[in-house]
């Protein structure tokens, strides 16, 4: 008998489970050493040391300064930290007023777009090709005099497509613009050096590599000019105001150095066991479609679209089998709205809610394949069977 109790999880893209080293790691700061990192009493410089030491290893795997790290509450609030703070920071200057995204960021940076286009910012979107690739050129194209940010993530959440950021930062940079980037889905999974990306602003967050929800940072490039988004304290050098998180920073710290630790190996492995898993898919299961770009991929992401399926049904079924998977992306799973990013890419209604994403982890094995695989199949031709009825 097989173990239908066992949780196989495969949506490493919308959270991972803490690592028992990261918990371990918090836990005296919610109790024994429960000082406020701004305090002059010893219990303080516990906790202020916890924070330091965080700072440092965030620095030493972005390879900038420990100053350019500024603690947030997660992906969410950095994106909206870098874009409206440099936003406002260059309507004070009277740079300019044009800020130029892309068709297929997450929401938090879509909707903080949006946002400023109603406060009378101007935005450019530029639409990706069927991979889901930014065109540099596009972005080269698209930059006028009032241009004052640019705004790529450095790879896409649904799809897995990494960005040629280094190619955009050239043109960023030759044009004095500001380069801010979504890399939620990289830092932690791929090596992701600020300097070497050239870019000024950079969003991570703690829950996406094993480290708690709740938690992430922004890196801020020396000299760029960004507004506080919420005010109070003097916090982060005034840039994030409000008690340090002292037992999250900590874990993101903590995993921040685990995953810094076995980076290369870990992308690899995952790289291979998400590529066996692409390759039985392709050849056991007809009608389906691997979407985004086969070599520029995050290792673990698996996005493939199954003819005359319907995605919900297919997730329920793999759901009853402990499977967990995701339709298009967590964030837009409940709306009935069609992921803007299958859209983006050319996908029709019916393909798009044919799309399921399964993002793997080192901790998926050949055997949790080999089970998800029968499942897959069973379940596919049912549901196909289903439908011709
Ligand atoms: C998860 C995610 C976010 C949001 O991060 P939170 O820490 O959950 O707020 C932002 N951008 C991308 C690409 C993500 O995958």
């Amino acid at each position: 008998m097989e173990a239908e109790n066992k949780l196989i999880y495969m949506d490493n893209a919308a959270t991972t489970p803490v690592h028992t080293k990261v918990l371990e790691c918090m836990l005296p700061y919610f109790t024994n050493s429960f000082g406020n990192a701004s305090g002059l009493y010893s219990l303080s410089v516990e906790a202020k040391k916890a924070v330091t030491q965080a700072r440092k290893i965030l620095a030493d795997m972005l390879d900038c300064y420990q100053d350019e790290i500024i603690f947030t509450s997660g992906g969410t609030e950095s994106d909206n930290l870098a874009i409206l703070g440099a936003a406002d920071a260059a309507r004070r200057s009277e740079k300019g007023n044009h800020i130029i995204t892309t068709n297929i960021e997450h929401p938090a940076v879509r909707n903080t777009c949006e946002f400023l286009g109603q406060q009378g910012y101007d935005i450019t979107c530029i639409s990706v090709d069927r991979k889901g690739m930014v065109n540099p050129l596009e972005v080269e194209k698209a930059i006028t005099k009032k241009t004052i940010l640019v705004t790529v993530m450095l790879a896409n959440n649904e799809i897995g497509t990494i960005q040629p950021i280094r190619e955009i930062s050239r043109i960023t940079q030759s044009h004095k613009v500001l380069l801010h980037t979504d890399a939620v889905q990289v830092f932690g999974q791929l090596p992701c050096k600020a300097a070497e990306l050239g870019i000024d602003l950079l969003s991570g967050s703690a829950h996406k590599f094993y480290g708690p929800k709740g938690i992430g940072f922004l890196y801020c490039k020396r000299g760029t000019k960004i507004t506080c988004v919420q005010h109070g304290g003097r916090q982060e050098n005034g840039r994030r105001a409000g008690t340090e998180n002292v037992p999250l920073i900590a874990g993101l710290g903590k995993a921040a150095e685990l995953a810094g630790q076995r980076l290369e190996e870990q992308a690899a492995a995952v790289r291979e066991i998400r590529n066996i898993f692409m390759q039985r898919i392709m050849n056991e299961i007809p009608g389906s479609r691997v979407n985004g770009d086969i070599m520029n991929r995050l290792p673990g992401n698996l996005s493939v679209t199954f003819e005359g399926i319907e995605g919900e049904s297919l997730l329920f079924h793999l759901d009853m089998h402990g499977i967990c998977a995701s339709s298009g992306s967590a964030c837009s799973t409940g709306s009935k709205e069609m992921s803007h990013v299958l859209k983006a890419i050319g996908h029709t209604k019916e393909e798009a809610r044919g799309t399921l994403r399964f993002t793997l982890s080192y901790s998926n094995t050949q055997e949790e394949i080999e089970y998800v695989m029968k499942h897959l199949k069973e379940s596919i031709e049912m549901l196909r069977a289903l439908k011709d009825l």
